[in-house]
C-alpha cells in the first residue's frame, strides 16, 4: 500500500517551537530545477510543553500528526528542521536556556534523531524564521528580518544562508543601547532598544488584563487616547531605529517586519514611515536610504518559522550547492 520508496526523499517536516505552541507543517518540495518551491501536504498545532520531557512530547506529537494527516510513514522523510527560542549549537543541535520552553539543556537533535531514525537540524527560531520569511517573499539577495515578539532581534540572509556571526551573537539588536535615562534591561544595560520596542515594552508600559494588550494599546491610539499615542509611537519609533541601524550596518535590499507585533499592522507601518519622514527631512544623507521602501511587513497567514525549518530539514539532506540562477 505505501508508495514506492525513492532513491531521495522530497518531504520534510519544519516545527516552530514557540513558548505557547509549536507549529508544524510537512511539505513537498518541487522539481530540483529552478527555485526550490514546497507543496504544504499538512499542518498541525499544539500547545507546547514546559521542560525538556515536555517539549520533546509535544514536538514528537505534532510530527505523528502530520504524518497521519499526510498518510507517509516516518521513513518516508528526508529531514525534519527545528526553530527554538534560546541559545543554539547548530551544529551539535543542543539547546541551552530557552527560558519561556522551562529548557537549560537539551539535546534535542540527538533525542529525535534517536526516536525517529530521521535527520534532524535544530537553530534558533529567529534565524530559521529569517530564511523562512525571505523565501515566502521571494527574496534573493541580502535581507534582513526583524523579528518583533516578545523581544526584539534580527538576522541576516544572504542568498539564503544565515549569517550568525562568531558566537551568533550577530544580529541581538534589540540589546543595543539608545536611551541613557531609559529603564533597565534584563541584560543589565539601560534603555536597549527592547526596552522601547518589543511586546513585554508594551506589556511594562501598558499594564492590561487584555489576552493581547498590544491589540488593546492599539484601540486606545486609534480612539484618541493620548497615553496609548505616546507609547505607540514610541513603541514605532523604536523599531524605526532599529531599521536605520540595519541598513547602515548591513545595507540589505530589504528588511522583513516579522514576529508576533507584525499584526499591528498599517497603523504600525504609518508611524514607522513619520518617523522615517522626518529624519529624513532634517538630513538628506538619511533620505537616501529609502528606509521606507526598504521595509515589509509579513504577510498574517505567513508560517515563516515552520517554512524555514522545512528549509533547513531539506538543506541538511540534499547536497548543498548554491543555487546558480
Ligand atoms: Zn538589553
Amino acid at each position: 500500500m505505501n508508495p514506492p520508496q525513492s532513491s531521495t526523499n522530497k518531504h520534510f517536516i519544519g516545527l516552530d517551537i514557540g513558548g505557547t505552541k509549536i507549529l508544524g507543517v510537512l511539505v513537498e518540495a518541487g522539481s530540483e530545477s529552478g527555485p526550490l518551491t514546497f507543496s504544504e501536504l499538512a499542518t498541525a498545532t499544539r500547545p507546547s510543553v514546559k521542560g525538556n520531557q515536555g517539549v520533546l512530547d509535544s514536538a514528537l506529537t505534532v510530527v505523528s500528526t502530520l504524518l497521519d494527516q499526510a498518510d507517509l510513514p516516518v521513513n518516508r522523510i528526508g529531514g525534519i528542521g527545528i526553530g527554538i527560542p534560546g541559545a543554539v549549537n547548530a551544529s551539535t543541535g543542543v539547546v541551552y536556556n530557552a527560558v519561556n520552553l522551562g529548557l537549560e539543556q537539551l539535546e534535542l537533535r540527538r533525542e529525535l534523531e534517536d526516536r525517529l531514525g530521521v535527520p534532524v537540524a535544530v537553530n534558533n527560531d529567529v534565524k530559521i524564521a529569517a530564511i523562512g520569511a525571505a523565501h515566502d517573499l521571494g527574496l534573493d539577495g541580502s535581507v534582513v528580518y526583524l523579528n518583533i515578539g516578545t523581544g526584539m532581534a534580527a538576522c541576516l540572509v544572504e542568498d539564503g544562508e544565515i549569517f550568525a556571526g562568531t558566537t551568533g551573537v550577530a544580529g541581538e539588536i534589540g540589546h543595543l543601547p539608545v536611551d541613557p535615562d531609559g529603564v533597565p534591561c534584563g541584560c543589565g544595560q539601560v534603555g536597549c532598544l527592547e526596552t522601547i520596542a518589543s511586546g513585554s515594552a508594551i506589556t511594562r508600559q501598558w499594564p492590561s488584563d487584555a489576552t493581547h494588550p498590544s491589540d488593546e494599546l492599539l484601540a486606545e491610539h486609534l480612539g484618541g487616547n493620548p497615553e496609548a499615542t505616546r507609547i505607540f509611537r514610541s513603541f514605532a519609533s523604536g523599531i524605526a531605529q532599529a531599521v536605520r541601524v540595519i541598513v547602515l550596518s548591513y545595507d540589505p535590499e530589504m528588511v522583513i517586519l516579522g514576529g508576533g507585533m507584525r499584526k499591528l499592522g498599517q497603523p504600525l507601518s504609518a508611524e514607522i514611515t513619520a518617523a522615517f519622514e522626518e529624519w529624513g527631512s532634517a538630513s538628506p544623507f538619511i533620505a537616501s536610504l529609502n528606509l521606507g521602501a526598504r521595509l515589509s511587513i509579513l504577510p498574517h497567514e505567513s508560517n515563516a518559522g515552520a517554512t524555514g525549518a522545512a528549509l533547513m530539514a531539506h538543506r541538511i539532506t540534499t547536497a548543498h550547492t548554491p543555487c546558480e540562477s
